[in-house]
Parts: structure tokens; C-alpha cells; sequence
């Protein structure tokens, strides 16, 4: 690896603190039923501490010249794929395999954080998800209303998954060494979501009412019912005035199952 030439457009920077890679494998909860994926393996450095699990684990990696270091990696439980996660069929990969539980485990590039996780999400049942990311994408992820980074991914994630943080991760902890901070976050799946009378369409509000972030309601959501829309806030004592920053994950279900 000495002379490999790290490509920062494959937001190729390489966990070389064997304290973080310990503590986001230690974070996982792996049963005998479970596989695990990872995308980008990069050397392999976490891969190498996953498949100690025994259970299968499938990895993506987009740099082919990464492949005589991954493939010095002796185990029969790992598969590792070369081409971009994103253009993935993951049906297809997992149909090979039985399990139960899919955790993705992942030093992510950030340039892609948000697509990876949402084709994760929207593609399987996935239960679990340790990632590395940028420490301010981890703050939205993990966002409560009424602070400056809660937006429709805070309450899309948070509507799927109970979101905590692992660790922060200092700039120190890469080669080469990146210009922003990380954190490792965990996504588990809720055992029960809310009651949601129509996804689409809850969705859909959640992204609508938040597309002017500084505006209120009423003009987020002017395209809607807003007659409607003030009597599901009334029961919750709020109001067209108030921004989408205010509600939480609770009164947005609240507003689209009154609406639909
Ligand atoms: N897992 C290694 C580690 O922790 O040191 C490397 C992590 S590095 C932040 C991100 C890795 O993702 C790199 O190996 C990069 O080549 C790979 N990568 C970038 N884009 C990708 C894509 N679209 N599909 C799969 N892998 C990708």
C-alpha cells in the first residue's frame, strides 16, 4: 500500500485507528443469522475485524487497484464485488445468501453518505447501520426539532431507526488526513413504527413542509388543504404560523394521517 495513490474523489481516506475500528465492530449487534455489508473496503482494514464474526459478509468496493490487498484476505465468509454500490443490484447479491438480520457497516465516502444510505434503506429490510460520516451529515441525522440541523432526513431516518452516536472521530484517525470531522452513528431499526395511513404521502409532507426552511406552514404547505391542515394542528396545539422545524416526528404523522 506504501505507493497507492489515494483518490479524494473517491472520498478514499482510511481508517488507521485501531481504536475506532474496534469500537464501530464492537457497536454491531451480529447474531448467527445475520450477514453483514460493507461498502467500501478500501484495504480492508475493517473487513478484516467483520468477518471474525463468522457470518457472511459481502463487500463493494469501486477501486480495482484495492483488490490484491483485499484479496489477501483469507476468509470463506467474504465476498467482495468490485463496481459502485449505486449501481448495484442488491437483490440479485443477497438472494445467494439466508439470514435474517442485514447490518451495513461502513466507513462510508462521504461524497455519496446520503444515496448509499437511502438504496440501503429503500432496497432491503436492513436492520442495523454503522457508518462513518461527516460529523455535521451525522448531527442531521440525529437532530431533534427545534435545533439548527433538523430537517426531512432527521425525520425520515428517524421514523425507520432509533439514531445514536458511537464516537466522534478526530481528523487524526485518517490517511491521508480529511478537512472535516466524523462521527460514527448507529441506526436500529424500531421494533414498531408509527401507524402511517399512507407513506407517499407522509413523506412527501414531511419534505414539503420543510422546503423553505425559514418559512411557516402556511406557505410551505399552501398547496395542500391548509384548512385541513389547521385543524390537525389545533389538536396538537400548534398552528399555521409555526416552521416545519417545530414539529417532531409525531405531530408530522399526526398532520398527514388527518389529511389522508
Ligand atoms: N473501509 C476503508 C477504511 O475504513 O479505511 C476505506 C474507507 S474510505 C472512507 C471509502 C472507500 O469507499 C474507498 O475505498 C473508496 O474506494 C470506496 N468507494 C468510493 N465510492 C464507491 C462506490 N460508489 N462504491 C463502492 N465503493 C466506493
Amino acid at each position: 500500500m506504501n505507493s497507492f495513490k489515494f483518490k479524494k474523489s473517491l472520498g478514499q481516506n482510511f481508517l488507521i485507528d485501531d481504536n475506532i475500528k474496534r469500537k464501530i465492530v464492537n457497536s454491531a449487534s451480529i447474531l448467527k443469522d445475520s450477514i453483514i455489508i460493507e461498502v467500501g473496503p478500501g484495504n480492508g482494514s475493517i473487513t478484516k475485524l467483520l468477518v471474525e464474526f463468522g457470518v457472511p459478509v459481502v463487500a463493494f468496493e469501486i477501486d480495482l487497484r484495492l483488490k490484491s490487498e483485499l484479496e489477501k484476505i483469507d476468509s470463506s465468509n467474504l465476498e467482495v464485488i468490485f463496481q459502485d454500490f449505486l449501481s448495484v443490484n442488491l437483490d440479485d447479491v443477497l438472494s445467494k445468501y439466508s439470514y435474517e438480520r442485514i447490518h451495513l457497516i461502513a466507513n462510508l465516502p462521504y461524497y455519496i453518505t446520503t444515496p448509499i444510505i437511502n438504496k440501503v434503506i429503500k432496497e432491503t429490510s436492513v436492520y442495523e447501520m454503522i457508518v462513518m460520516v461527516q460529523k455535521e451529515v451525522g448531527d442531521r441525522f440525529m437532530a431533534k426539532p427545534n435545533s439548527k440541523d433538523y430537517n426531512s432526513l432527521s425525520v425520515f431516518l428517524q421514523y425507520y431507526f432509533d439514531i445514536s452516536k458511537v464516537t466522534t472521530v478526530s481528523k487524526n484517525s485518517f490517511f491521508p488526513r480529511p478537512n472535516v470531522d466524523s462521527v460514527v452513528v448507529k441506526f436500529t431499526k424500531k421494533e414498531e413504527l408509527l401507524k402511517v395511513n399512507d407513506l407517499d404521502f407522509f413523506l412527501k409532507l414531511v419534505r414539503d413542509a420543510f422546503t423553505q426552511k425559514r418559512k411557516n406552514l402556511r406557505n410551505n404547505l399552501s398547496l395542500y388543504d391548509l384548512e385541513k391542515v389547521e385543524k390537525a394542528l389545533f389538536e396538537i396545539g400548534k398552528d399555521l404560523t409555526y416552521r416545519a422545524e417545530q414539529l417532531s416526528l409525531e405531530d408530522f404523522v399526526h398532520i398527514a394521517n388527518y389529511l389522508k
